[in-house]
């Protein structure tokens, strides 16, 4: 087989978690451009119908499930009603949230809120989908980490705690499914230009900083990341396992 033809996603179907906007959006184009089936999700019935019309006028196969990853309930009705229409052969665990604050001031419910929101909504969906892809013998997981699954900044340390805690849940989920025929890998974003970002997109004293600590000098776009979840999600990453990808032009290469 010509290598160009394993990174082909036709007959896949992918659920992307948080796809109504932002990074997720942009996956699901790519894996859709790619040949996928994509399955978008997000809380909001309406951003999500929104993001479907936008990837279907461009011809793309797109289907919707909304519900929230934190509920553990809801994700497994969610995977059943999903698997009824056919298998999910690839799911990426990207949906996520920041709530920025100094440590010292952090209210718990804020804690409780982004722990379940980045940590625990990947072990509910990766384990309720890993299920049903057991039997089959295959599957590819990814999961959306960050920089921050490296490296600290002032008034992010939960979300750092999250960051850090996925890459190794990561490894974890490749360690114990690996002989099953599931690949399980990491997408590690620099700072890309989304709402999550939006207050320091805003900041230009934050944005001239990033800009000369980035060795490739710019903000990330989200179409840069397209490549990478493509390449996780097919063929052509067979033997890749356990791996963290940084798309993050360089900021973890350098201090
Ligand atoms: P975003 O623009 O704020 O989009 C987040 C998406 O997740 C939305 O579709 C949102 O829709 C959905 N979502 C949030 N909470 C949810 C929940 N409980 N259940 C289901 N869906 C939920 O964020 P983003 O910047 O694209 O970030 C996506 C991922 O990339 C996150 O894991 C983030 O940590 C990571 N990341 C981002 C950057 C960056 O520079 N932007 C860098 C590194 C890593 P609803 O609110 O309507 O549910």
């Amino acid at each position: 087989m010509n290598v160009l033809d394993t990174f082909q996603l036709k007959g896949r179907r992918a659920l992307i978690t948080g796809s109504s906007g932002g990074i997720g959006l942009a996956l699901a184009q790519a894996l859709g451009q790619a040949g996928a089936h994509v399955i978008l999700n997000g809380r909001t019935a309406s951003k999500v119908a929104a993001a479907m019309a936008s990837l279907q006028a461009e011809g793309l196969s797109v289907s919707s499930s909304v519900f929230d990853v934190t509920n553990t309930q809801s994700v497994r009705a969610a995977v059943d009603r999903i698997e009824v229409e056919g298998p999910i052969d690839i799911l990426i665990n990207n949906a996520g949230i920041q709530i920025r604050g100094p440590l010292q001031d952090y209210a718990d419910d804020d804690w409780h809120t982004i722990i379940k929101t980045n940590l625990d909504s990947v072990y509910y969906v990766g384990q309720a989908v890993a299920k049903k892809m057991i039997p089959r013998a295959t599957g590819k997981i990814i999961n959306i980490c960050s920089v921050q699954s490296e490296l600290g900044r002032p008034g992010i340390a939960p979300y750092t705690a999250t960051k850090g805690a996925v890459k190794m849940l990561t490894k974890g989920m490749a360690i114990d499914w690996g002989q099953y025929g599931i690949n399980v890998n990491g997408i590690g974003p620099g700072y890309f230009k989304t709402e999550l970002n939006q207050k320091l997109v805003d900041d230009p004293v934050f944005s001239a900083w990033l800009i000369g600590r980035t060795p490739s000098r710019r903000w990330g776009n989200v179409e840069d990341l397209g490549g990478a979840a493509v390449f996780l999600a097919s063929d052509a990453a067979r033997f890749v396992n356990g791996h963290i990808l940084y798309v993050d032009g360089g900021v973890t290469a350098t201090l």
